[in-house]
């Protein structure tokens, strides 16, 4: 996983300050690779790896900024639906050690069968309903 405190590219993005929108514990800029057009990336301010180390206040100002960002997304893209998630962990496929979550908004027909959603990140057992 990348991303030690002293090169961290998201504590860099914090630091140069070229944000969407932000607020004393959290930012939110755009995901330099997006699975589709609008994809925002929420970060804590304080490099932290683990979602689940964050402070409940710290979480509290990340989820603040997921629905301020989503308000911004709506106007700009459109979307039909959004996917919202945070990989915990290498084995979870988590490649930035800085937490984020991942707003990404969806768009009708993005994908041929959209069903499950982030149940893909396990692809074999995605597809509950054909069981
Ligand atoms: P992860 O796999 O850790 O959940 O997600 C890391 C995310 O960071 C990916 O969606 C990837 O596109 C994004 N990313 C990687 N490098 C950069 C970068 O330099 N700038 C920004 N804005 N996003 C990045
Ligand atoms: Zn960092």
């Amino acid at each position: 996983m990348s991303g030690d405190l002293a090169t961290c590219i998201f504590c860099e993005r914090v630091r140069s300050d070229p944000v969407l929108v932000r607020n004393e514990l959290a930012v939110a800029f755009g995901d330099a690779y997006p699975v589709n057009p609008g994809h925002i990336l929420v970060v804590p301010r304080r490099h932290v790896l683990d979602y689940f180390a964050l402070t409940e206040t710290e979480q509290a100002a990340v989820w603040q900024l997921v629905n301020q960002v989503r308000h911004v997304i709506d106007v700009e893209f459109r979307p039909d639906g959004y996917n919202i998630g945070v990989n915990v962990g290498a084995a979870a496929g988590q490649t930035v050690g800085h937490v984020h979550v991942h707003v990404i908004p969806r768009f009708k027909d993005d994908v041929v069968d959209p069903r499950g959603g982030v149940r893909w990140v396990v692809p074999s057992r995605a597809c509950y309903w054909a069981s």
